[in-house]
């Protein structure tokens, strides 16, 4: 059981998962979640999908028992993060993550510093998700991804899917004060609420309430 039952990061039929918004919060209901975000991929919410999406989102936040909110999974690139300034307002959250496949760990830094510097973007998605594979970026460059995250007021997730990022950075968010927030990145309803990953090395970094981002709906 978790202490502190949130996700923020689920796709649904809107972009590549399989379920409907419903189904996600059906799922979250199940296992006792208190709070369900859904972020479908910015790519495939143009135009009118976005509305649509936002439309029904909306109409099951007021029907959901838990708190439900309107995120959307935006992508880093070299020209920027890819969400329009118009479709933000009617989101509660944005988070951006790197979906380029780099081979270098400095230049993925580069990118996420972009996203750290844009007013749009609320969380970092599956920070250094792929490390394991590219190779770890230098102990300097992540202390100043950090910094940059203190100093502009963002969140990184701690992505259960990915064990991303490592205990030693979410310990050193928690320090700096840079909020945290659990996410599974489930494509499939029952994959919703799978982040006792994160949960765990959130504890084991010293976290408490204080630390997370929407911990006030816990
Ligand atoms: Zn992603
Ligand atoms: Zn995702």
């Amino acid at each position: 059981m978790l202490e502190f039952s949130h996700d923020i990061h689920t796709h649904s039929v809107y972009s590549d998962g399989v379920g409907g918004i419903g189904d996600n919060i059906g799922a979250a209901e199940g296992r006792g979640l208190k709070l369900l975000g859904i972020s479908d991929h910015s790519h495939y919410l143009t135009g009118r999908a976005f509305n649509r999406y936002i439309r029904d989102i909306n109409r099951w936040k007021e029907e959901s028992e838990i708190t439900v909110l309107a995120g959307i999974e935006a992508n880093i690139t070299h020209s920027g993060v890819d969400v329009a300034a118009g479709i933000v307002e009617k989101l509660d959250y944005v988070i951006a993550s790197v979906h380029l496949w780099l081979s270098d760990p400095e230049e993925y830094v580069e990118l996420v510093k972009i996203a750290l510097l844009d007013e749009n973007v609320d969380i970092i998605g599956h920070f250094g998700a792929s490390f394991p594979h590219i190779g770890y970026p230098s102990e300097e460059s992540l202390m100043e991804v950090i910094e940059l995250a203190e100093a502009n007021g963002k969140a990184f997730e701690i992505s259960s899917r990915y064990r991303a990022p490592d205990v030693g950075f979410i310990r050193e968010c928690i320090k700096r004060g840079v909020k945290l927030a659990f996410a599974s990145d489930a494509h499939r309803p029952k994959d919703v609420g799978n982040v006792s990953w994160s949960e765990r090395v959130f504890k084991k970094a010293g976290g408490t309430r204080e630390d997370l981002l929407f911990g006030e709906f816990l």
